[in-house]
């Protein structure tokens, strides 16, 4: 083949970035080379940095600066705004490139199957933390109108949720939260925070990091019972085994040991209490039931048959991510993802031809930024075996100008590379002033503009 290999990347955000750079510096991209098209759904890329990652990790945000050197490559082109299947379809993509990837990742809350789930004040963190960190997609309003809440679930995600619910507006406004979200903090009216574990301290899935990270706030003073801390033979092996997990075990029994101090908001970290029910009354939240539970000898918990009633006016259900099955393609609903073979998508036992999935989307939705950067290269060095290997299908117009033409036909106004720059600077503008690093915008068809401008 004598023209550079084409691959379309369905996801802009870290996992497709990664599988970008990967097929950039690889054998092939040398010679013939290779021309990549990263299709997103939103106007501008980053995934979960820009849409999960808490406004209060810049340093996390940050990454974002170094997948700019990604972006920047002139093999690369972004096509923002664009949805798969309605901008783009599979047939669509077959028609203009040898390889497509998907790494469209996750974006829903996955169910929790308790009674009072539907109540009006539980929510699903994922539409939380949208809100929060400015998603176009969903309301522009927050109801923080209870005074104490509950946060269900032991990984980052919870302690992000219970953080941001925890610290005053003034601590988060030199982030990058756009107004709307100040002004809804403001009216806050959360004292009291209570994340909820289901098992103890050895299997809380927070990491060392942002555990300790909690205590940093001047608002917030976090408790923990000392009678929550427990382990049995399994919990000591893992404390053994895994130095993240003895990390956090330690932390927790610091604060378990030591006097509470005044801060006023307190974030109680209770462990063996599972959520059984959320309590209402007259359709909205009341409570919520939980069950006390003791381990097993294994690290596993079972039910002690005592349960507890806790007054709270809202509950935020942080159980894990979900993703969306994609149309045309496989789907495994008992892992929530799309089946694969190192990344090769699967159907019937086959290799559904030049179709190929990384991160989140494949390997379900665990897992830090940098986790997703090796998922990414094993996927592309599966499908640059299958080039290497005739494997591939041929497309009818791999003329990089076809897409284009194809979006443009359509209508589709699509964001660009340098579109994200005009963005990028529009943002920052708006945090000038107020001598912040930027204010992000939010309104899709602000967004838009900005990057057209
Ligand atoms: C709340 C939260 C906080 C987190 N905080 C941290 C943290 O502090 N540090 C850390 O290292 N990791 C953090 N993570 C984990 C990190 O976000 C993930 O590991 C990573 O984003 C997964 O990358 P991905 O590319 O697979 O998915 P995503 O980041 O979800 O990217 C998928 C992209 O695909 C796009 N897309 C989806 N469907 C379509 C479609 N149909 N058509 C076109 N485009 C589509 C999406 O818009 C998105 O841009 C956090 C995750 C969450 C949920």
């Amino acid at each position: 083949m004598s023209r550079p290999l084409r691959v379309a990347i369905v996801g802009a955000g870290p996992a497709g970035i990664y599988a970008a750079d990967a097929l950039l510096k690889s054998e092939v991209a040398a010679e013939p080379g290779v021309s990549v098209d990263l299709f997103e759904r939103m106007p501008a890329p980053f995934g979960l940095i820009r849409y999960g990652v808490a406004p209060d990790h810049p340093r996390i945000k940050g990454i974002i600066t170094a997948l700019h050197q990604v972006l920047d490559k002139p093999q690369i082109r972004l096509f923002g705004n664009v949805d798969y299947p309605n901008d783009i379809t599979l047939d669509d993509l077959r028609a203009f490139y040898d390889a497509v990837v998907f790494s469209t990742g996750a974006t829903a809350d996955r169910a929790l199957p308790i009674p009072g789930v539907e109540l009006d004040g539980s929510y699903g963190a994922a539409d939380f933390v949208s809100w929060y960190d400015g998603h176009p997609d969903v309301p522009r309003t927050w109801p923080l109108t209870a005074d104490k809440v509950a946060v269900l679930g032991v990984g980052n995600v919870a302690l992000d949720v219970a953080r941001i619910l925890a610290k005053t507006a003034d601590e988060l406004l030199p982030t990058e939260i756009p107004a709307n979200v100040y002004e809804g903090l403001k009216a806050n009216r959360a004292k009291e925070i209570h994340v909820f574990g289901r098992r103890g301290p050895a299997q809380a899935k927070f990491s060392p990091m942002e555990l300790r990270e909690l205590d940093h706030s001047p608002s917030i003073e976090v408790i923990v019972d000392p009678e929550d801390i427990d382990y049995d033979e399994g919990s000591i092996a893992t404390r053994r085994g895994n130095k993240q997990a003895d990390m956090v075990a330690k932390t927790l029994e610091n604060w378990a040991i030591r006097d509470v101090g005044d801060r006023p908001h307190k974030l109680f970290l209770h462990f063996f209490e599972s959520p059984v029910e959320i309590l209402g009354e007259d359709g909205k939240v009341v409570g919520l039931r939980t069950e006390r539970t003791a381990l097993d000898g294994t690290g596993n918990v079972k039910g002690t048959g005592e349960f507890k009633d806790w007054d709270l006016g809202a509950v935020y259900r942080a159980v894990g991510y979900l993703s969306d099955a994609l149309p045309k393609l496989p789907w495994d609903e008992a892992t929530g993802t799309v089946p694969d073979e190192g990344g090769r998508v699967i159907e019937n036992g086959e290799h559904l031809q030049s179709t190929y999935v990384t991160g989140w989307i494949r390997r379900g939705p665990i897992g830090l930024i940098g986790h997703t950067k090796g998922d990414a290269n094993e996927t592309v060095a599966n499908l640059l075996d299958d080039h290497a290997n005739g494997r591939l299908h041929t497309p009818a117009s791999p003329a990089p100008e076809a897409v284009e033409d194809f979006l443009a036909q359509r209508r589709v106004r699509y964001t660009t590379w340098d579109g994200w720059y005009r963005l990028d600077a529009a943002e920052k503008a708006l945090g000038e002033p107020q001598g912040r690093e930027r204010v992000k915008i939010v309104e899709r068809e602000d967004m838009l503009r900005a990057s057209e401008a």
